[in-house]
């Protein structure tokens, strides 16, 4: 079986789940896709697991009510263990990378980390991956009989659901100690959908012209459509956004329904972080930038006339 650890927040299944499951089915590896979902009061995801996956396993433990590596690490190990699962498929998160090399560990198991493609040759699995800040693509391949992926975020398209839901079994786990607990977490306040998650994502460039503008086009375009916003690297370097707001090599990856750039001309490193986009709407005044190239919808024009439009007829 392929094992895929869910993830999850706020009582919903992440869109990371989605993009794992993604990954498994485009591996070619053999055997039923398994969501493993870890947690406390996760009823909720171990259905909209189901909607996905052929079978899901759930631990509802209060031992699990909050994240922590050793656990997650025992009790994936344990699973892929008893399922004699040959692949083992974790997010690309902070958490997934901190948990995942720990399951290799116990597993014996070669571990290939942030792939972006996975295919199945003979009995090895090769994945692809960036290295040298995204500059090169790496192809590596792992054999045995269990391999550990991370999956990086965005480079999957989220699975569509299966005609018919998957069973679900309420599991038990034989679970260590919890040695480090959570002493305090301040979350930062924000309304906006994370990009990530973001079925829509307005991103803006160079071309918006500055950081009050980003504030006066680019946000409330985004708000009105409930969308993620997106910066390029010239605006992050500039300042007038942060870096988590960075899409493309050296910034996240996406791979969102629509992607709309504004004033953003369409350099490859940009185009290398969204290029997977269902759909991409372009704005920008110059008819040759390379964005429209890759665009599905376009319109020559400057974004400072054409936004303000958008954001009246959105509100709408
Ligand atoms: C190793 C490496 C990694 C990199 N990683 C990334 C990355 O992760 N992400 C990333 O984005 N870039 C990355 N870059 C930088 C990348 O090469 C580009 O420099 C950057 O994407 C350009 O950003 P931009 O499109 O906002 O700006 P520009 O290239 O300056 O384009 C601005 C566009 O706005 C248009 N414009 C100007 N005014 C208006 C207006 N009023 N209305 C409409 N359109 C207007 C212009 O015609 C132009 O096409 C990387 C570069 C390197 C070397």
């Amino acid at each position: 079986m392929i094992l895929v650890v869910a993830e999850h927040t706020g009582g919903k299944l992440a869109k990371a789940s989605l993009e794992m499951v993604s990954a498994a089915r485009s591996s070619g590896r053999e055997g039923p896709i398994t969501l493993l979902v870890l947690g406390h009061g996760v009823a909720g995801v171990a259905a909209e697991a189901a909607a996905v996956a052929d079978q899901v396993l759930v631990a509802d433990l209060s031992e699990l009510a909050t994240y922590d590596a050793e656990l997650w690490a025992a009790a994936t190990a344990q699973i892929a263990r008893a399922g004699e699962a040959h692949t083992v498929i974790t997010p690309g998160s902070r958490s997934g990378r901190e948990y995942a090399p720990r399951v290799a560990v116990k597993l014996d198991a070669p571990y290939l980390e942030d792939a972006i493609s996975l295919s199945a040759h003979g009995d090895a699995l090769r994945a692809q991956r960036y290295t040298y800040l995204s500059r090169v693509t790496e192809t590596v391949e792992a054999s045995g009989p269990v391999v550990v992926v991370s999956a990086k975020p965005g480079a999957f398209a989220p699975a569509a659901p299966l005609g018919a839901p998957g069973e679900q079994y309420d599991i038990d786990l034989d679970l260590p100690e919890r040695r480090v607990t959570i002493t305090g977490r301040s979350v930062e306040k924000s309304s906006r959908v994370a990009l990530s998650e973001a079925d829509i994502i307005v991103t803006g460039g160079r071309g918006v012209g500055n950081a009050e503008n980003f504030a006066r086009l680019i946000e409330p375009l985004a708000d009105n459509l409930g969308a993620g916003v997106g910066a390029t690297r010239a605006v992050v370097d500039a300042g007038w956004r942060p870096y988590a707001e960075q899409v493309g090599q050296t910034g996240k990856t996406v791979q969102p329904g629509a992607y709309i750039a504004l004033g953003v001309s369409g350099a490859v490193q940009h185009l290398s972080g969204m290029g997977k986009s269902k759909y991409i709407v372009a704005i920008n005044k110059d008819a040759e930038a390379p964005i429209f190239k890759v665009a599905d919808y376009g319109i020559v024009g400057d974004v400072s006339e054409i936004v303000p439009a958008l954001i009246e007829a959105s509100r709408r």
